[in-house]
Order: structure tokens, then sequence, then C-alpha cells
């Protein structure tokens, strides 16, 4: 849509992400808001170029950065009191909440993947189900809850090594278990505990 297209566009910025730059007619001043929803984004007059509206935002980078900081901070306490792992009901953000995911998750599970020798060459889908953290098809690609991410660092990395486990063992079989235990420096136990106290909602 050309309309659309020239009222709106959409940037990377280091430290921040996607940062949306929105024209809207009335506007007199440049505004950025930050939001779980809508993420960031920059409100600007209709005449103004985009390159000033991308200079404001570096010029207040900081303080965007520390929002969205506070943000995901309030969001992982809310989670670890109730030890519950819920997604947003809100479909965009629900979206934003399966890319902020995708983003942490993929590279943890290649670098996982390369770092313990599994030949990982399949695909990585971020979920939004309730009845697992992760699974590992027969074809080798590996399926991660999004809500993953709402759980310490620890327990992301134990269902994601767990996955690649399944790589070499497609079963919970004896050989399975001793593989995820040895390359969990034998915490397979605990952690699998320490997950169970996680409920998915
Ligand atoms: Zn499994």
């Amino acid at each position: 849509m050309m309309a659309d297209a020239a009222r709106k566009k959409i940037i990377q910025v280091p430290e921040i992400g996607e940062v949306l730059l929105v024209k809207r007619p009335g506007t007199a001043r440049l505004r950025i808001s930050v939001s779980p929803r809508r993420g960031v984004v920059v409100s600007m007059p209709w005449m103004l170029p985009y390159a000033i509206a991308e200079k404001f935002l570096l010029s207040k980078r900081q303080w965007v950065a520390d929002a969205l900081e506070r943000q995901a901070g309030q969001m992982h306490r809310a989670a670890e009191s109730g030890r519950t792992a819920t997604a947003p009901d809100d479909p965009a953000e629900l979206e934003r909440m399966r890319e902020a995911a995708r983003a942490a998750l993929v590279p943890k599970l290649l670098s996982a993947a390369a770092r313990y020798g599994f030949p990982f060459k399949g695909r990585v889908a971020i979920k939004n189900n309730v009845s697992n953290w992760g699974s590992c098809s027969s074809k080798g690609n590996i399926n991660l809850n999004m809500r993953l991410i709402l759980l310490p660092e620890h327990l992301q990395d134990y269902v994601i090594l767990h996955e690649l486990c399944h790589l070499r063992h497609q079963n919970h079989g004896p050989a399975f278990h001793a593989l995820l235990d040895s390359l969990l420096g034998g915490k397979e136990k605990e952690l699998q505990r320490e997950l169970h106290e996680w409920k998915i909602r």
C-alpha cells in the first residue's frame, strides 16, 4: 500500500531494536512512546523528513533503552512471583513477545548446538502453546514455547539442551537422559524439578 508506506517507516536501532516512525496529520511535535503492546513508536509531524525523527530518536536512545529494560523487568517479576508463564491475549502484544522470544532463543539454541556438537540443520519455530516448553520433530525441527523468555535463563538453556539431545535420541530412554545429564553436569533432575514449578498458561 503506497499511502501506508509513505506514512510509516520501520528502522532498526542498536540497543533498541525495531522502531516505528509514524507521520500523523495534526501532530506538531516529535513524540516517542514505549509500550509492551506497540513497542517503540515515534509520532512525527506530517511534513517532517524521517531523518530528523531518526536523529531525535538517537538523541533519546538511552531513555528508550531504559524504558524497555524497565518493562522487561516488570514482566519478569510478574512471572516469577507466581511461577506462571503467561502469554498476552492482545494479538499485537503477543506478536511482540513472539519476536522477542525469537530474538532471544534462536541464537541461544544455535550457539548451544555449536558448543556441544549437535548437527542442527532444522528449523526453529517459536510457538504459542500451553502443552509443552519445547519439542523436536523426527525431521530435526525444534519448536520452542515463546513463554520460555519469562523463565530464568538457566531454565531456558535446560529446555533448549533437552530438545537438542532429541536430535541424537528421539525418545526419553536411558541414553537420552544420560547424554542430557552429562551435558548439564549432573543437574538434570534438579533442573527438571525447578522447571516443573512453573505453570504454562
Ligand atoms: Zn523430550
